[in-house]
């Protein structure tokens, strides 16, 4: 029983993962997601059923187009397995079951979407992150009031509403001031959004927390490419990419980081 729910939870990674690899390379480009079919971008051959199987269909086509014989990028079956594994992370630390499939649907797989898009495309699309911030509300409250029974509704909302002002202001100052000062973009509106969206689910202690930690890693990864790809200082970074991620993590580990870093915050404090 247990093993075949296992199953279950990754037949929906990965179908999940598939509509993730298509959202985020068609809504940048301002292309619906429903039409028109998934098709190979050299001859616009259709795809038919069986050659749309998440993972399993890439390697029985050995990597071709099954007309025109041209490759099929890697990114798609990595992204469908990135996805599978973290939908089962979800499955693992996000419990009960209807709790999971709530935050499979309304939180992992648009933050999924969101970290691929900004990635690739420095871009954070509306239709996402709008939408988000209403799924954020509701996951929250029904958090708070449905799974733990620990506040009433209209608590659980006044929360979420200063988690998302708590994520979105700091972050649309620096935004503004970096206008200001150095006469172009550093930060976009994409990623206030996001950070109302994060804030909305977890609430403004969290949300500073999940922000430090998008930092440091975004901070790292900087250093990293300056040393190895010989980026220039000034290369814009994903910051959505991070955020989006960190929120993943805090949802699996955040209490558990939290206790840890105040935990060590205040011993640090008493010595
Ligand atoms: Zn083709």
């Amino acid at each position: 029983m247990e093993i075949l729910l296992d199953f279950y939870v990754i037949l929906i990674g990965l179908v999940l993962g598939s509509f993730i690899a298509l959202a985020a390379v068609r809504l940048p480009q301002g292309k619906s997601i429903i039409k028109p079919r998934s098709h190979c971008p050299h001859c616009q051959h259709q795809l038919r059923s069986y050659e749309n199987i998440p993972v399993l269909s890439y390697f029985f086509l050995a990597g071709k187009c099954s007309q025109c014989k041209n490759p099929i990028s890697l990114i798609y079956p990595l992204i469908e397995l990135f996805s599978a594994f973290v939908i089962f992370l979800t499955y693992l630390y996000v419990q009960p079951l209807p709790r999971f499939f709530l935050y499979a649907c309304l939180f992992v797989t648009p933050m999924l979407i969101l970290t691929i898009t900004d990635w690739k495309y420095l871009i954070l699309p509306n239709v996402i992150t709008l939408p988000g911030i209403l799924f954020a509300f509701i996951l929250h409250a029904l958090d708070q009031v449905y799974f733990f029974q620990n506040s009433s509704l209209i608590s659980a909302m006044s929360e979420s509403l200063i988690g998302a002002l708590a994520g979105a202001i700091p972050l649309f100052l620096i935004a503004y001031f970096y206008i200001r000062v150095r006469g172009k973009e550093g930060l976009g509106m994409g990623d206030v959004k996001l950070a109302a969206m994060i804030g909305a689910c977890f609430g403004w202690k969290e949300m500073y927390f999940i922000l430090l930690l998008a930092s440091v890693s975004g901070a790292f990864y900087g250093v990293a490419l300056m040393i190895v790809k010989k980026n220039r200082r000034d290369t814009p970074l994903p910051l959505g990419s991070f955020l989006a991620l960190s929120s993943i993590v805090f949802l699996f580990w955040g209490d558990k980081m939290l206790e840890f870093y105040l935990g060590t915050f205040r011993e640090f404090l008493l010595n």
